[in-house]
């Protein structure tokens, strides 16, 4: 989740954050959900249905990485909205498929409405695939490497509000740097907290959304 910012204001810790407004949505009289999650319905169904639900398919889990690193220095809104032009443009996510794409079909991507068309972000897809394959090889699945990270088991915080939610951890910088020991690129620690959160690995809903509960 990249949150769109509205402004910075410097945190209780006179840290510069990003303000976003509002903390939560209403849904109804006792339905509320995670502020960033507004206006845009596409990102209002990922917020209910998919954000922070534990995955454990792996090509789900490749989905999400091709995503997250899409997104990278752009606002969350746009993900969603783009994914079905991912999933047609990259083969369904299928990581077999892609680890053998050419310089040729990387040349195609780059003309491929719906999708962010920059060349550095594109042959990151191609490069993950690969080294996704790797991983798999070395321990079975993607699954069982990435959630070794919380040790197998999801995070759950209790975030009153966004502005404490962090934005990378040491988990999330320890991922970043095995996943480009690795040959993974755009997996930033930023990046692979997004990824965390994305995938269920931490469930960072606020305290008083609807879903913080159900996960
Ligand atoms: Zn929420």
């Amino acid at each position: 989740m990249n949150i769109a910012p509205s402004k910075y204001i410097l945190s209780s810790d006179y840290r510069l954050v990003r303000a976003v407004k509002p903390n939560y949505v209403k849904v109804n009289s006792e339905k509320i959900r995670c502020g960033w999650a507004s206006g845009d319905a596409s990102l209002i169904e990922y917020h209910d249905r998919e954000w922070g639900v534990p995955v454990h398919e792996d090509k789900t889990l490749f989905e999400f990485l091709v995503l997250e690193g899409a997104q990278a220095g752009l606002s969350w809104v746009t993900v969603p909205k783009r994914r079905e032009s991912y999933r047609e443009a990259f083969d369904g996510f299928d990581f077999e498929i892609i680890a053998n794409y050419d310089g040729r079909k990387v040349n195609e991507l780059l003309v491929t409405k719906g999708i962010i068309r920059n060349r550095l972000k594109i042959e990151s897809v191609v490069a993950n695939a690969r080294a996704f394959l790797k991983i798999r090889g070395e321990f079975g699945t993607f699954d069982s490497y990435i959630w070794k990270f919380v040790g197998g088991r999801r995070v759950k915080n209790n975030w009153s509000t966004l502005l404490l939610i962090p934005a990378q951890t040491d988990v999330s910088v320890c991922m970043s740097k095995d996943l480009m020991r690795r040959g993974f690129r755009f997996v930033g620690p930023t990046i692979c907290y997004s990824y965390m959160q994305a995938v269920g690995l931490v469930n960072d809903h606020i305290t008083s959304c609807f879903r913080h509960d159900q996960l």
